[in-house]
């Protein structure tokens, strides 16, 4: 079945966002629009998946490797603009204040950089009359028509995959080694602005930074779900509450209530 649509220059994509970047973006935007934060999320990785899990293969290439105590794990760490209420990009007449330069997600808005996961209009900020039969064709037989999009999501795709060995530098660098459970929320870490800018700046040739697999620093899961922890600790994972502000200075965006 296919899926029309066409932008209705409504705006609403433009507001209570969190904007992931990437680090030229990062750098970016932390020079010109707004504050940047590592959202910071570990999948528990006992043993390599089999050749022909793709999700698997996917997860793999975006991550990097570490451990949390005897747990061997896989780290993604996403660098995120986040706002409340309008982007501090947004003009009085609802137009971009930094359309030649704004990121790559808000080129692709609202296609889906993540191929295992589907479109679904009801999950996004356009109005309904953008999604009617009468618009052209978005998606057809699961694949974008317009080619333009596609390519910048082959772009967002290369960039995260090419920005891991610095994101793992990135976390040696700023200290930051608290990750959530994968799929259960973010262990947010929100460096100081100068010092940010600093480190994505050490970081960005990722060619020229030393070798990430020396960096052994070891990560914590932080979790609000008293299950989760308990089974991480059992498998010798340092856990911290997500209320033990001493243990844990950043934040935590829960997906689950708590327990
Ligand atoms: S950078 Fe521009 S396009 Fe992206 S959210 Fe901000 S105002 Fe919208
Ligand atoms: S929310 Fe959708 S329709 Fe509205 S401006 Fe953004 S992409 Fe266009």
């Amino acid at each position: 079945m296919a899926t029309h649509f066409s932008c209705t220059l409504c705006g609403n994509c433009c507001r209570d966002l969190r904007l992931p970047l990437s680090i030229d973006e990062a750098i970016r935007w932390l020079t010109h629009s707004g504050r940047v934060e590592l959202f910071c999320e570990a999948i528990p990785w006992p043993e390599e998946p089999p050749a022909d899990d793709r999700q698997a293969h996917y997860r793999r290439e975006r991550s990097f490797v570490a451990t949390s105590g005897a747990l061997p794990v896989r780290v993604v760490v996403t660098l995120v603009a986040s706002f409340n209420g309008p982007c501090p990009n947004l003009q009085a007449d609802q137009r971009c204040g930094a359309y030649e330069t704004r990121p790559n997600v808000c080129r692709i808005y609202p296609a889906e950089v993540n191929p295992f996961v589907e479109l679904d209009p009801a999950s996004k900020s356009c109005p309904p009359d953008a999604w009617t039969a009468d618009q052209p064709v978005f998606i057809d037989g699961g694949r974008l028509v317009d080619a333009e999009t596609a390519a910048l999501i082959d772009v967002a795709r290369s960039n995260a995959v090419r920005d891991v060995a610095a994101k793992q530098h990135l976390c040696a660098l700023l200290g930051c080694h608290t990750a959530s459970l994968a799929n259960e929320g973010f262990a947010i870490h929100s460096p100081d602005r100068d010092r940010l800018l600093a480190a994505l700046n050490a970081v960005r040739d990722a060619a020229s930074t030393p070798q990430p697999h020396t960096v052994a620093a070891p990560w914590s899961f932080v979790s609000n779900r008293r299950a989760t922890l308990d089974t991480l600790t059992s498998i010798g994972a340092p856990c911290v509450p997500a209320g033990d502000t001493a243990a844990f200075d950043g934040s935590y965006l829960n997906f689950f209530p708590a327990d």
